[in-house]
């Protein structure tokens, strides 16, 4: 194969790279794509950028990573101009960011707007993926990112009686862009996971009546949000090289907190007490480090849950709405723990109802009300807080057809196979950013994301260095990645829960613990020793001959086990 064919020749391909979604990684994908002199071409089915904080504009949406380490590290120019207001920023100002970043960057002019990509087809013979846009048009790239976010296919629940209620139906992962006033309504707000556990509070101060509608009571941490002073901002940003090489190359979850050196049965109850203590006070998603065995040892994990429970019993002053709040049937943590404000709290206001539906789930929903075991709760306004298809649902919406035709939803049948997240094998020069198989959801995505751009983005310039044009996961690297995510998770408390991770939420999805659970830092030193070993275990090509990268990944890379 001749040099003409590598990565920026463009005899035959429209675009060097598609990029599919314009969140967060989609824009960094972008920029650095252009920083290396390729073409690249992103399609975004919204109507602007930011992804997640341009879908979820529901009250009280806020990260629950702090903002000052929830927030890009590519440029120190950005990271050193931009003020965030709070600890944890809201929504509005997360997604007037992400318009900054696109504007200071200039990556409006490549991103095309309101243009769903529906298809995508590798052509073996000039091993060009053609892709196919909600606008009718197909554009050619030699290569595919998908960056189309692993919480962006919001789900509808399966009630009976939706489509017949009269009043407005609100998703929170689809939230409409004018303001919603609940002023003066009767609303119902079904689920509560973070996104219901944020939007209660905030709700029930507009309503005039709120009833939420619980089937799994959740456990969640305070946040303990603030206003930023000059000084907290200037103490991350005077050590944002420390702070930020640590959450990528030592911590776990991709944030910058001390590290545990004991596990909860070490210390003595009142020690233990009092530890968990200063990290409920302290707030935020840091409560569950203070161990380093609260995610795999269930008896050192219910310390930390009866810890909860009790405080959950301490702030909610009627008996039997606190119990029901009580969460009983999973490890903490084992579920992605939620951060809010002043959510049991607001179980004690006299216009707060809590329906359990566990037991006596949602009959159905009539013209004006939510019927559960025969009774009516006449409400004028519906929030869904219902969550994803997570991880695989956006991937699997676009008709993706590899080698031999085969589509990535036949292949992900049985649950999503890949080789560290990034490829899955015949599929060529498709990749996907935080996909299942990376510690993605179960990190600071800001962190992964970055990690998995760059990656891509230094690969792909390995592969035009070197006049390659094809790249895949070889399977037998990709069965010993997937072993291994799976032997990880097995070894910890994870499983337990019937939550996204596992695909539960999702009637019919297979249960398969997606995310890998090793860790950000040890999961990038491998990423980065596959890549310095030649791309090991992946399968490179020019024009059409392919050689193998030195060996594949051996089992049980990572010994150490997560500790939150
Ligand atoms: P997204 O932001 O989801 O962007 C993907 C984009 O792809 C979307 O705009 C979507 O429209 C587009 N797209 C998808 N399919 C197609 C298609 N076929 N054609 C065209 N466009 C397509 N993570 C944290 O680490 N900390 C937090 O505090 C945090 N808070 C969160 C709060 C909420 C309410 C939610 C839902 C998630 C939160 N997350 C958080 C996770 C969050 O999704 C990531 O942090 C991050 O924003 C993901 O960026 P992304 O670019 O990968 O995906
Ligand atoms: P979620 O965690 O999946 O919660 C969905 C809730 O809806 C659950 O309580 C679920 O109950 C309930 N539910 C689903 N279908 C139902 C049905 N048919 N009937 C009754 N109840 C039903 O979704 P989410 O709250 O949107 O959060 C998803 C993820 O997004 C989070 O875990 C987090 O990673 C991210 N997020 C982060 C923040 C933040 O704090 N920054 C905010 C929002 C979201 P079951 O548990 O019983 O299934």
């Amino acid at each position: 194969m001749s040099a003409t064919s590598s990565v920026t020749a463009k005899s035959s391909a429209t675009y060097d790279v598609v990029v599919v979604g314009a969140g967060f990684a989609g824009m960094y994908m972008l920029h650095r794509l252009r920083g290396q002199g390729m073409t690249a071409r992103v399609f975004e089915q919204g109507s602007g950028v930011g992804g997640t904080w341009y879908w979820n504009r529901y009250p009280g949406a806020r990260c629950d990573v702090e903002s000052m380490q929830y927030s890009y590290s590519f440029s120190e120019e950005l990271q050193q101009e931009w003020d965030w207001s709070e600890r944890y920023a809201p929504q509005p100002e997360i997604l007037k960011y992400a318009n900054h970043v696109a504007d200071r960057f200039d990556l409006r002019k490549d991103i095309q707007f309101d243009t769903r990509v529906e298809s995508a087809v590798f052509d073996e013979v000039t091993n060009l993926w053609s892709v196919t846009t909600s606008d009718g048009k197909t554009v050619t790239a030699k290569f595919v990112v998908l960056a189309t976010g692993c919480l962006s296919n919001a789900r509808m629940p399966d009630i009976k009686g939706l489509d017949q209620f009269k009043g407005k139906v609100y998703h929170t992962g689809h939230w409409p862009h004018e303001a919603v006033d609940f002023t003066g309504q009767r609303v119902a707000v079904i689920g509560t996971g973070s996104s219901g556990i944020q939007s209660v509070p905030v709700i029930a101060e507009q309503a005039s009546h709120l009833t939420v509608f619980q089937r799994t009571a959740n456990f969640s941490i305070p946040a303990r949000n603030a206003p930023l002073t000059d000084a907290e901002r200037k103490k991350f940003r005077d050590n944002y090289p420390e702070i930020r090489r640590f959450a990528r190359e030592v911590a776990r979850n991709g944030i910058y907190t001390e590290m545990p050196d004991r596990g909860a049965l070490d210390d003595g109850d009142n020690e233990r007490r009092a530890k968990y203590e200063a990290r409920w006070q302290r707030g935020g998603l840091t409560f569950m480090s203070v161990y380093n065995n609260l995610g795999l040892d269930k008896a050192a994990n219910d310390t930390a849950a009866d810890f909860v429970r009790e405080k959950i019993a301490e702030i909610v002053k009627d008996p039997r709405t606190a119990r029901a709040l009580q969460p009983n049937d999973h490890p903490i943590g084992s579920k992605r723990i939620c951060i809010d404000t002043d959510y049991f709290a607001t179980f004690n206001r006299p216009n707060v109802t809590l329906v359990d539906i566990k037991s006596n789930p949602i009959e159905e929903i009539t013209e004006n009300a939510v019927r559960v075991a025969g009774k009516d709760y006449e409400v004028d306004a519906l929030v869904l807080a219902t969550g994803f298809d997570a991880m695989t649902g956006s991937v699997a919406k676009i008709d993706m057809k590899g080698r031999g035709g085969q589509t990535l939803n036949q292949k992900w049948a049985a649950g999503p196979r890949t080789y560290l997240g990034l490829m899955s094998a015949g599929f060529p020069n498709l990749f996907v950013i935080t996909g299942p198989g990376s510690p993605s959801v179960l990190s600071n995505m800001i962190v992964s994301i970055e990690q998995h751009v760059d990656w891509i983005a230094d690969c792909l310039a390995y592969m035009r260095e070197r006049g390659l044009d094809t790249m895949e996961a070889s399977a037998d690297a990709e069965d010993k990645w997937v072993d291994h995510v799976n032997e990880v998770a097995a070894a910890t408390l994870y499983p337990q829960a019937n939550s996204w991770y596992m695909g539960a939420n999702v009637p019919g999805k297979p249960r398969i613990f997606m995310p890998y659970i090793g860790g950000v830092g040890p999961y990038r030193k491998i990423c980065d020793e596959v890549a310095a070993k030649g791309y090991e275990g992946f399968v490179m090509g020019a024009g059409g001959s392919a050689t193998q990268g030195r060996g594949v990944i051996s089992r049980g890379i990572v010994t150490l086990l997560p500790s939150w």
